[in-house]
């Protein structure tokens, strides 16, 4: 087997990439098939941490804008994201690989307190860790964490999983027009204001260095292949 070309990897999958075909919530097929593309993955030697979002539960903003106080809406965004880690932990589990939930606000009898120690280690002993309830801060997106996270943690890539192939110059989904980016610079994305990650997120990626990976979680075999080195999606880079 060829050594990955990665050792330590993030991967961000947002709370809509676990609800399937349906319109929230999480169908335990996607579940099942996101779980066993992990477990492919740290197969092969490379570490995996993970940061999913909430959005297929709820989103604070959504209805902060029909007057509910913007700060516990976000509260419960973060619970949303908990609840996904959590049922990505019993799905990994029960596909055989160790996992771990580090959330970033308390909870000790649901999941571990997040502290770069304790994933580092985590992910040195061979487990995948998932980093729950976001930067544990209202008005962040769980893009802003998992930039924080990977930097954080020292991986070498932030793979953020979409449902299109990259980074386009408009949604392919709805503009048979939109251009596709094969790479670009953060600042071309924060410029052109394409759908990377928001811009809080780009920042720290750019400021820290971290390159960005944005590739289709639909695609069958593009994680493997990216982690051979592949060419696959969008590259963000200086
Ligand atoms: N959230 C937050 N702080 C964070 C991360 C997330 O307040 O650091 C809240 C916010 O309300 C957000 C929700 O959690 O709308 C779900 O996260 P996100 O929208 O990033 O999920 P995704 O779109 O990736 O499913």
């Amino acid at each position: 087997m060829t050594a990955p070309a990665y050792r330590r990897i993030l991967l961000k999958l947002s709370g809509e990439a676990l609800m399937g075909a349906g319109d929230h919530g999480i169908d335990p097929e996607v579940l099942e098939r996101l779980a066993g593309d992990v477990r492919d993955l740290m197969a092969t030697g490379v570490q995996v941490a993970l940061v999913i979002g909430g959005g297929n539960i709820f989103r604070g903003a959504g209805l902060a804008a029909r007057g509910m106080n913007r700060v516990t809406g976000d509260q419960i965004g973060m619970l949303a994201t908990v609840m996904n880690a959590l049922a990505m932990q019993d799905t990994l589990e029960r596909l055989g690989v160790p996992t771990s939930v580090l959330s970033a606000l308390p909870i000790g009898q649901v999941c571990v307190d997040y502290s770069r120690r304790r994933a580092v280690q985590e992910l040195e002993q061979g487990r995948a860790v998932i980093f729950a309830a976001g930067t544990g801060n209202p008005f962040f997106t769980t893009d802003s964490a998992a930039s924080l996270r990977a930097i954080e943690i020292g991986a070498e890539l932030l793979i953020k999983a979409t449902k299109v192939d990259g980074v386009y110059s408009a949604d392919p989904l709805t503009d048979p027009n939109a251009i596709f980016y094969p790479r670009l610079s953060y600042d071309q994305a924060l410029r052109e204001g394409l759908g990377v990650m928001d811009a809080t997120a780009i920042v720290l990626c750019r400021d820290h260095a971290m390159p960005v990976r944005v590739m289709n979680i639909n695609e069958p075999d593009a994680l493997p292949r990216l982690l051979r080195g592949a060419d696959v999606g969008s590259l963000v880079v200086s």
